[in-house]
């Protein structure tokens, strides 16, 4: 829509006339356009505008979010959700993609991936109990090796998730029979609305892939507790699980770990297996001739292509077996 707008002429102030406006045409600007202008103004954020986010998932797939944007620091976070709550932009969180599938058709709103600061540890031994300050962007794999070289155990379990603190804390990522929840002490982060809130670890509910944070928190840093131990032996544990993922997992495609929860008593890899699916493809996505939970871009597969094989495998594994298996990985944008 087209309005006018009365502006002074740039000889106002040295006309003898003293009323001296000129009538401009002026294209009215979008929500969207104000919003960017405004979020381009706050410190410590970088900003892209429909930047396509298959770059950003270990999956490879995924369309455009009107907003991508990076986040240095506590008080350029506190700036933008206050921001992003004004406009009413939703937002939701990435941190390495690895357990999200998105649409190809994108997330309308924004996209907030934390850097800078939120990438710290901390670490602070009290005797036998070692306390972590980790930022919530913080790469667990790197923890983990980083605890194990000190000789500090109870993450071992966590080597070779690819995801960031924030997100195996989202997820209550666990494997080996142990879970993130083991290790938790604080929480601390935002409201959608910008406002700092910590919880303690009595007041959080941990259940299998979930921790069930308030709706919209943004987590910013985690403080855990391990223990101190020998460093040979936690190495040893970590070296481990690394042989054991390799030799259970597909390597060398692009996937999202486990596309689904293992229902009580079962697995649906097992399940997936046996209901003769391993290997079947539907357009550049299959499920993996290796693990029946994993579904790998063998290149060029778009999230249509694994959300149809992630149909199929429901519906084959209900009508054979009469179990309901529900996504573990984490439907974003628009389907
Ligand atoms: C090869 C492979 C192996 C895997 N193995 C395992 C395994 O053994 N065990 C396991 O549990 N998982 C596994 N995963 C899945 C995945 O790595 C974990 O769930 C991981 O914790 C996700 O972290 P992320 O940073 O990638 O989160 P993302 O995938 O980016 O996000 C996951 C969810 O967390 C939310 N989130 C992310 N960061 C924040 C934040 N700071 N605040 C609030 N919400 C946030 C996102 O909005 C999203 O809903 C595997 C994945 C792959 C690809």
């Amino acid at each position: 829509m087209e309005y006018w707008k009365i502006t002074s002429s740039p000889s106002f102030h040295h006309s003898i006339i003293p009323i001296n406006f000129i009538l401009v045409p002026m294209i009215q600007e979008s929500n969207e356009t104000l919003l960017a202008r405004e979020l381009k103004l706050i410190t410590g954020v970088k900003i892209k505008v429909s930047e396509p986010l298959a770059r950003y998932t270990s999956m490879k797939v995924g369309g455009p979010a009107d907003f991508f944007i990076e986040v240095e620091n506590a008080a350029a976070l506190t700036r933008l959700l206050r921001t992003l709550n004004r406009y009413g932009t939703n937002f939701c969180l990435l941190g390495n993609g690895s357990n999200v599938l998105i649409s190809d058709r994108g997330l309308r709103g924004a996209v907030i991936h934390l850097a800078g600061e939120f990438k710290q540890v901390e670490w602070r031994q009290e005797g036998e109990i070692v306390r972590v300050k980790v930022g919530a962007a913080f790469a667990v794999t790197q923890l983990v090796r980083e605890a194990a070289r000190k000789g500090y155990g109870g993450l071992e379990f966590a080597e070779g998730i690819p995801g960031t603190i924030g997100g195996a804390l989202f997820m209550n990522a666990g494997a080996y029979g142990s879970e993130f929840e083991k290790a938790i002490d604080q929480v601390d982060g935002f409201t959608r609305e910008g406002e700092p809130i910590r919880l303690s670890r009595n007041e959080m509910v941990f259940t299998y892939r979930d921790s069930h944070l308030p709706p919209s928190m943004v987590v910013t840093e985690v403080r855990l507790r391990l223990r101190q131990e020998d460093s040979a032996k936690v190495t040893s544990r970590v070296r481990e699980l690394v042989t054991k993922r390799k030799t259970s997992q597909p390597s060398g495609y692009p996937n999202s770990g486990s596309m689904f929860r293992n229902p009580p008593g079962d697995f649906a890899g097992r399940l997936i297996e046996a209901a003769g699916l391993k290997g079947k493809k539907i357009g550049r996505a299959q499920i993996s001739e290796r693990h029946g939970n994993f579904i790998v871009n063998l290149g060029g597969a778009n999230g249509e292509d694994v959300r149809q094989l992630m149909e199929l495998a429901r519906a084959e594994v209900r009508t054979r077996f009469g179990v309901e298996l529900e996504p573990e990985v984490r439907l974003l944008g628009d389907w």
